[in-house]
């Protein structure tokens, strides 16, 4: 365990960001590493309890004390093996997870006192990957079985199960739908977020391990769900769940109103051309809040991204609608109290850069009730109101007012995967859309589902959790019909009419092969 007593006397430091002011200047990381002696500071900090509840707060059940001590002891290539056991993509998670382990940290009885886990997980990958130590590590030849699976969609659910799968030798296509692999890391998380290098070095890695990447594919499409179930023995679907809530009310066709990820898209585009072009230039694209009044509506992670996109592109305004009443400061014990995910007010990167440059704000228990436009069908306007306190939080009399806005985004989550695909397969969904696969198997022998269309719209540690067991089943899935056949040679060599006949047992049944398999 780390140093006896340690917490005791050290404090937590929690996760450094860049000065907000200054971040809005470009799309670089925020995130800023702490020296190692800090970090083995921090991680002398776990008391390695007994009963580590911050295993089960992390869906990967990531060995969190034991990379801790590891890290106190500054032996990171052996943290970075515990870490890789069970998450395959730690970068990608500790960058972007909201650390439900350090919610569930014993030390978090005492509020804001958890371990800094997510920091150190990204300290550890981060330093393995200036080490050298992240290498392709393709099955053995011996362990290659010549069977064919395909995984449609490689956002993080995809790429988990593309690798699990690979290293269980199998034949592993990836099918993408875009013109790069990553999935709402790619063109949904911001660059200042995670920088696409580091999602693309594991896509690398994934090639080199020797999955095919197939990019531009839009199954469905281009390979008809016939083709797809005919070329391959197992099916894994990580398509997310694309499909926005939309806001039905009066004005929703005006120019200037789109669902969030259609902005999001644009934005990562063009810090992509950018950054290929070697320019800090990043230009404007087809939808751009530069110099525009912006309303973003919905208060989560997508919402905040359109905020700080906003920001960067040089917003006149931004302000930030929710629906629900804002959350209290401190964690509701009564409600959610420790170790569970404690729903309270988080400032979130974007908000704090928006009150550091008086650009932006946000505003809880508002309804949007229609759009105003302009004579040439722009918006100009929200009519918003005070919304009630409880469901369908529906505008309080009287309380109607205009907010003047030339760019609207709406961020309110999204429904389900979208169904074209899974209906041409002719899966099951469960009541909310998403294609039901209770232990990861669909209602399509041999078709698995993994990551946000199975689960519904969720986060990246759930999706890489659910790209690794899917990758089990569709693995057992693929022993299985190695097994069955196996048993019907044997079973075929022994029954064949071909085994009375002067040449002898025919030559599929080779004497060395076991019955059964
Ligand atoms: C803007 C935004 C910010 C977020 N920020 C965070 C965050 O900070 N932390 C966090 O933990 N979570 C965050 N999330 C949630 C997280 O990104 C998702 O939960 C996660 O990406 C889901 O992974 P997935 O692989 O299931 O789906 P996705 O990432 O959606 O990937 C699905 C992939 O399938 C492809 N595809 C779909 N249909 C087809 C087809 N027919 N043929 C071929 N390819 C297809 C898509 O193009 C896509 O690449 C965020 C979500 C959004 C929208
Ligand atoms: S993946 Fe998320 S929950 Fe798990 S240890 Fe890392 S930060 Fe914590």
């Amino acid at each position: 365990m780390g140093e006896l007593g340690a917490f005791l006397k050290i404090e937590r430091h929690g996760v450094p960001y860049r000065d907000a002011t200054e971040r809005l200047t470009d799309y670089e990381e925020f995130l800023v590493d702490r020296p190692t002696a800090e970090l083995a500071e921090q991680g002398a900090r776990c008391m390695e309890c007994g009963v580590p509840f911050c295993h089960n707060g992390c869906p990967l059940g990531n060995l969190i004390p034991d990379w801790n001590d590891l890290v106190y002891s500054g032996r990171f290539a052996d943290a970075i093996k515990q870490l890789h056991a069970t998450n395959n993509f730690p970068e990608f998670t500790g960058r972007l997870c909201p650390a439900p382990c350090e919610a569930a940290c014993v030390l978090e009885i005492r509020e804001g006192d958890a371990v800094t886990i997510k920091q150190i997980e990204n300290s550890i990958i981060n330093r393995a990957w200036d080490e050298g130590w992240v290498l392709p590590e393709p099955p053995q030849a011996s362990a290659l079985t010549g069977r064919t699976v395909a995984v449609v969609g490689a956002g993080p659910a995809g790429l988990a199960a593309a690798q699990q799968l690979r290293r269980a030798g199998h034949e592993v296509t990836l099918f993408e739908r875009d013109e790069a692999a990553g999935g709402l890391l790619r063109f949904g998380v911001p660059d200042f977020k995670i920088d696409k290098h580091v999602v693309e070095r594991r896509v690398q890695q994934l090639v080199a391990e020797g999955v095919e990447l197939r990019c531009g594919v839009d199954v469905g499409v281009d390979v008809t769900a016939e083709e797809l179930r005919d070329e391959f023995e197992a099916v894994v679907l990580a398509t997310g769940s694309r499909v926005p809530r939309d806001l039905p009310v009066a004005g929703r066709e005006l120019a200037g109103i789109h669902p969030a990820m259609e902005y999001l898209y644009v934005r990562n585009r063009a810090v992509a051309a950018a950054q290929a072009a070697g320019t800090d230039d990043v230009a404007a694209g087809a939808i751009t809040a530069a110099g525009k009044h912006v309303v973003v509506i919905g208060g989560g992670d997508t919402g905040a991204d359109c905020v700080g996109n906003s920001l960067r592109e040089g917003a006149a305004s931004v302000t930030q609608l929710e629906l629900l009443p804002e959350p209290p400061r401190q964690r509701p014990d009564a409600k959610t109290p420790w170790p569970l995910w404690p729903q309270k007010f988080r400032l979130s990167y974007a908000q704090e850069e928006g009150r550091a440059t008086h650009k932006a704000d946000a505003a809880f228990s508002v309804v949007t009730t229609r759009f105003e436009g302009t004579a040439d069908g722009g918006v100009r306007a929200l009519v918003v109101a005070d919304a009630e306190s409880a469901p369908p939080f529906g505008p309080v009399v009287g309380s109607e007012r205009e907010l003047a806005a030339d760019l609207v985004l709406l961020a309110m989550g999204f429904l389900h995967p979208e169904p074209e695909l899974p209906d041409a397969i002719g899966l099951e969904k469960d009541p909310r859309g998403n294609v039901k696969a209770g232990a990861y198997a669909t209602s399509v022998p041999g078709v698995f589902a993994a990551g946000d269309c199975r689960r519904g719209q969720s986060l990246i540690v759930w999706a890489i959790n659910e790209g690794r067991a899917a990758a089990r089943m569709a693995d057992r899935h693929l022993h299985a019909i190695a097994h069955e056949e196996a048993r019907e040679l044997v079973m075929s060599g022994n029954v064949s009419p071909a085994d009375e006949g002067p040449e002898g047992p025919p030559l599929h049944t080779s004497g060395g092969m076991p019955a059964g398999g």
